[in-house]
């Protein structure tokens, strides 16, 4: 029997620490889960899940506009925030208690309360002390709002989907994925949006011809959309809101949400009584087994950085579990992850961007397609998709696929198995189309691009 009450300890019940934990247990190993607040963590209480419902509702305002175009004549329609709101808090309620089956199901034991470490093998919840062999530290991230006065009036994604009243008027600060996707959710719902971002072009990390295609659309949709633009104090005056800008002006709103990044979740951690290192950019630095300088610990998923999406915390619960817990099949491959904003239309991407396919390959070849897709035709709506494929000219691969318009996320995926086999640009041209839809354009560039 060992030393331990668990052979595997996990703080934190979300995407990373749940797969783990199930794989250990189920691999045979006696595994406790540490969690403070809810299950599923962020992608489920207020992350992926509850932001595609609310994606979902924003689509609807211009669908039923849309619908003229076909013939529909719909009256006047309105739009309920706390319907919205308390049928999604019911879903998530589900949720939470299917992710605390799947523990139940294996056999973990789900302790509810702040973990803290106490030293390399030992973890305090409130007054008890949980010893394990190895512990996994899985605790996600947390939204950080940049100092500046009356930055206490400002929420972030944490409160967003609860908001007691719907915001009529709302200031959304940041070019990210979450201030992206809350632009159109928000403007989608009937809401006046405005949008800051304090570079001269938004999203950073994509294709720069995505992210001007972006610039051009989102506003189109009615978001007032401002670069080079900062907050520089907020004050409050009654019920309202009063930004003072960088540019000198002024701006009234009911509600200032902050998507400025999210920073690792360590507060309260007792990571001053271990031996575990953090790199440059404040993240728990691990090896390739995702363990920490100190040997006992390991730590996966936002709260190492990287790529912070759920498929790749799953992908790093799974590959842990399976190292340390029997059946090992390799490290995570990061290579071609596939990832989408779901604002509207979505963007869509995997691969290279242009910038970064020049620097890695030299010579590159381009394709482009703009075109206005085949519903707005009649439904009237001002929309227009991009899509683009990038080839290494050497040997003919596809190594960067881009696409902004209607269903991207749920196009790229598929994408992202044909670059992640080696598909050439002869194989996208000889492979048939499904005719009519968008995604047929990636098989039917022909003619390279040139840039003027
Ligand atoms: P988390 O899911 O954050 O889980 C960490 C858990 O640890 C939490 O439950 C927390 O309460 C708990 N915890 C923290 N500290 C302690 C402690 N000391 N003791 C006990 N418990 C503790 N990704 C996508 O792929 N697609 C999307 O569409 C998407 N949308 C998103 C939208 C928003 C608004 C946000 C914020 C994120 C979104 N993400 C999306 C990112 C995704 O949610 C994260 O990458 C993912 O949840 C990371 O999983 P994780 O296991 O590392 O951490
Ligand atoms: P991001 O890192 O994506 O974006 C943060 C934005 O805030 C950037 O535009 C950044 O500007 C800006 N910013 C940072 N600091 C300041 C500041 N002090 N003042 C003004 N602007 C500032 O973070 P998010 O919060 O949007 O999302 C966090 C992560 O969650 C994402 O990176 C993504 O991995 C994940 N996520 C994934 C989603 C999906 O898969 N669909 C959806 C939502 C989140 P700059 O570019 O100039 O640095």
């Amino acid at each position: 029997m060992s030393e331990f009450d668990y052979d595997l300890l996990v703080i934190g019940a979300g995407s990373g620490g749940v797969r783990a934990a199930r794989m250990a247990s189920a691999a045979g190993a006696r595994v406790g889960v540490i969690e403070d607040r809810y299950m599923g963590g962020t992608c489920v209480n207020v992350g992926c899940v509850p932001k595609k419902l609310y994606v979902y509702a924003s689509e609807y305002g211009k669908g039923f506009s849309d619908a003229r175009g076909f013939g529909w004549q719909t009256g006047a329609a309105s739009f309920d925030w706390h319907t919205l709101r308390d049928n999604k808090k019911a879903e998530i309620a589900r949720l939470n208690a299917i992710y605390e089956d799947i523990l139940g199901g294996v056999d973990a034991d789900i302790i509810n309360g702040r973990g803290s470490l106490v030293d390399a093998h030992t973890v305090a919840v409130g007054k008890r002390h949980y010893s394990a062999e190895k512990i996994l530290i899985a605790t996600g991230g947390w939204p950080h709002i940049p100092d500046f006065p009356g930055s206490e009036y400002a929420i972030t994604s944490n409160e967003i989907f609860d908001l007691e009243h719907f915001p009529q008027r709302i200031v959304i600060v940041g070019g990210g994925y979450i201030a992206v996707e809350f632009a159109g959710i928000f403007n989608g719902l009937g809401a006046q949006v405005t949008q800051l971002y304090r570079g001269p072009l938004f999203l950073r990390g994509f294709d720069t011809d995505i992210r001007a295609h972006a610039a051009q659309e989102i506003p189109k949709s009615g978001v007032d959309l401002r670069m080079e633009t900062n907050v520089e104090s907020i004050a409050r005056h009654g019920e309202e809101l009063l930004l003072t800008l960088t540019d000198g002006s002024e701006l009234a709103c009911d509600c200032v949400l902050y998507a400025t990044g999210r920073k690792p979740h360590l507060q309260g951690l007792g990571l001053e009584n271990v031996n575990v290192g953090l790199t440059q950019s404040g993240t728990l630095a691990v090896d390739d087994d995702f363990r920490t300088s100190e040997p006992s610990i390991f730590a996966l998923g936002d709260v190492i950085g990287g790529l912070e999406l759920t498929p790749v915390a799953l992908a790093e619960g799974m590959a842990f579990a399976r190292k340390q817990f029997g059946d090992p099949r390799g490290p995570v491959d990061y290579d071609f992850v596939p990832t989408a904003v779901f604002c509207q239309p979505n963007i869509g991407t995997v691969g290279f961007t242009e910038e970064a396919a020049l620097q890695e390959f030299g010579e590159i070849t381009l394709y482009k397609s703009a075109f206005r897709p085949m519903k707005h035709t009649i439904s009237g709506r001002d929309e227009k998709t991009l899509m683009k494929l990038i080839v290494d000219t050497a040997s003919d691969r596809v190594v960067g696929v881009h696409m902004m318009g209607p269903d991207a996320g749920e196009i790229i995926q598929g994408m992202a198995i044909a670059l992640r086999a080696g598909a050439t640009k002869q194989l996208f041209d000889t492979t048939i189309g499904i005719h009519p839809t968008a995604a047929e354009e990636f098989v039917t560039m022909r003619e390279p691009w040139l840039e003027d």
